[in-house]
């Protein structure tokens, strides 16, 4: 499965920036996860279970921030929700755009407890 491979980058990019951070245990992960990244949401969080176990975040908990995925129109400048509108701008009907954003999955903050 796609998701997991990208949690298990993810659970190890974090337990590196934990070792190298000398931060004794991380509470919670914040994962943004764009709506034009290819990802899904609900399938990142079915594998997180299995991606911590046995590794030293087991007890991490996982936040998942959606990015909507916006698109600015190249034939009157609206920016829209590209996901929403199924890709034809709402104003002018076209649909020829630009990305502006929703395109990537990132860590967005690691939280070490306290
Ligand atoms: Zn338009």
């Amino acid at each position: 499965m796609h998701e997991l491979g990208i949690v298990l980058e993810i659970v190890k990019q974090v337990e590196e920036y934990k070792i190298s951070n000398s931060i004794e245990d991380i509470e919670a992960l914040v994962l943004q996860i764009g709506e034009l990244s290819g990802v899904v949401p609900r399938y990142i969080e079915d594998v997180y279970p299995m991606a911590i176990e046995n590794t030293s975040l087991s007890k991490t908990k996982l936040i998942i921030q959606i990015e909507p995925g916006i698109g600015k129109c190249k034939e009157c400048g609206l920016s829209f929700n590209l996901v929403q509108n199924d890709n034809i701008c709402p104003l002018c009907g076209h649909t020829k755009w630009d990305i502006l954003m929703g395109t990537e999955l990132l860590i967005k903050e690691i939280h070490a407890k306290e």
